[in-house]
């Protein structure tokens, strides 16, 4: 009867993350998966335990727990803290590895013949993973939130330490297998593995947080398919090889889309405090009135519009639509133009301008936006800013230099809608904000926007 159930719950997940590659059918995939996983749980919890009696209460209790907590903060989360969230449950994902693989450990040191000795290795590997998950996930947590402690815990040759802790981790397993199973190695592995966790992490920031977030997402993948393989659990082995997998072609997409290599993101280590050489002081910045700007877009045959983590934090994508369905309606060709790394989660731009409607056909791509700014009479950027900084392109010192940008100022005229002249997430200065087509028009995104919309209504 079980392995009946895996199948259904391995078709579902599968089939889940195939609908979930489309937009359209995304939610639907959704709700597959879950559904997948609601059967691969009861059908874990159905197969034969020794001593199965008296097990259900231990099962069910956590599981209808976790379950509550996870549906208030799923209820709760803002859109924003998405990124946070993926983080914390990434870590916990991590810890439930290490415990695992730790109770599987220690039978195998009070009963050797419970395991063969590559049954003791893959554990071994799984308890490192998961440690490394679970507290390189609690730092990028504390990054993403914001912790400013979170930035200083880079030491001088951080790089050496890291190999010699890694060194270190695989010293202590041989001598662990060699004692045939002392406490003291046991507890070394996972001590420096946790250390190891958060130095992996600590020098990495800026703009490269995404791809470490997913980085660290495929390390629950490939720990949990590890456990999968130690308990003979299928579906385990196989969610653990989606998550992994999906992980991993996310983390080489993140790091194409940001033209650097994996090994340059992880030992690149440039801080979300870094600044470029040129300073802040870049010239005169201009900007534009309500009535200049309502009339700039109306006259105009072509707008794009480049949504950011303002957007976002605005929550003013309804209003955005709004302003585009007054401008279609003077005939003014409106496109999105769609950053891969823009906002703090991959395809939140995507999700945020689902949520207001806006129809799928009008986003463009990075490359194609690019093609089109030429023949753009005005780039619209709101909330947005490392996505569109052109030192990405011009300064060789900039912590952004290498990353594929908009080139919004290609068009004829660019309109940046921010708050203030703040950094964006790399924490560096933005020269578009001074270019001679440029103009700023300050605000929250929210208040703007209706100020816009009121004024292209009076046109
Ligand atoms: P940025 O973080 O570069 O800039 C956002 C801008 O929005 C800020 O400069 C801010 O300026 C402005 N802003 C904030 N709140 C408001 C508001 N209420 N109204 C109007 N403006 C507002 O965003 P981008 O989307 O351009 O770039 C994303 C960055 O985040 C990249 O560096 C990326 O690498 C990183 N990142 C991306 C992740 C992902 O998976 N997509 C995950 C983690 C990080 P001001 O304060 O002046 O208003």
């Amino acid at each position: 009867m079980d392995k009946i159930l895996f199948l259904i719950s391995a078709f579902l997940l599968v089939w889940g993350l195939r609908l979930q590659s489309d937009p359209a059918s995304a939610s639907k995939g959704n709700k597959f998966a879950a559904v997948g996983m609601l059967i691969a749980l009861f059908s874990a919890s159905i197969m034969p335990l020794e001593n199965s009696s008296g097990n259900y209460l231990w099962i069910l209790t956590p599981i209808v727990f976790s379950a509550v907590i996870g549906y208030i903060i799923a209820k709760k989360i803002q859109m924003t803290s998405m990124p946070q969230m993926v983080s914390i449950f990434n870590g916990l994902g991590g810890l439930s590895a290490v415990l695992l693989s730790y109770t599987e450990i220690n039978k195998w040191i009070l009963s050797p013949e419970s395991y063969p000795g590559f049954v003791l290795v893959v554990l071994i590997v799984s308890l490192f993973i998961g440690s490394v998950a679970f507290t390189g996930s609690l730092l990028a947590f504390a990054k993403l939130d914001g912790y400013r402690w979170s930035e200083k815990l880079t030491l001088p040759f951080q790089h050496i330490i890291n190999l010699i802790l890694l060194f270190s981790i695989a010293f202590s397993s041989y001598l662990f297998i060699d004692s045939s199973g002392g406490y003291t190695f046991l507890y070394i592995i996972i001590s420096i593995s946790l250390i190891y966790g958060i130095f992996f992490v600590a020098p990495i920031g800026g703009a490269d947080m995404p791809v470490v977030i997913s980085l660290l997402n495929s390390f629950t993948g490939i720990t949990a398919a590890l456990t999968g393989v130690i308990f003979d659990n299928k579906v385990m082995l196989l969610g653990g090889i989606l998550v992994g997998a999906a992980g991993t072609i996310l983390t080489v997409l993140m790091c194409q889309a940001m033209n650097r290599s994996l090994l340059n993101v992880l030992v690149g280590g440039f801080s979300s405090s870094g600044s470029s050489s040129k300073s802040d002081e870049q010239g005169d910045i201009r900007e534009i009135s309500d009535s200049d700007f309502a009339v700039q877009l109306f006259y105009s045959q072509k707008v794009i519009i480049v949504p950011g983590y303002g957007l976002a934090v605005a929550q003013a994508q309804k209003l955005c639509k709004e302003i585009q369905e007054v401008l279609e309606s003077n005939d003014v060709e409106v496109k999105y133009a769609i950053h891969p790394v823009a906002g703090r989660m991959p395809g939140h731009m995507n999700v945020l301008l689902a949520e207001a409607d806006v129809d799928y056909s009008k986003l463009i791509e990075l490359d194609e936006a690019n093609e089109n700014f030429k023949t753009t009479d005005v780039a619209v950027i709101i909330g947005a800013n490392d996505v569109v900084n052109p030192d990405a392109i011009d300064d060789t010192s900039s912590p952004l230099y290498g990353m594929p940008i908009l080139k919004v100022w290609e068009s004829t005229s660019s309109v940046v809608l921010k708050r203030s002249m703040s950094a964006g997430y790399a924490g560096v200065q933005n020269p578009l904000f001074f270019k001679e087509n440029n103009k700023m028009y300050f605000g929250d995104a929210k208040d703007s926007l209706q100020r816009l919309s009121t004024e292209l209504k009076n046109l």
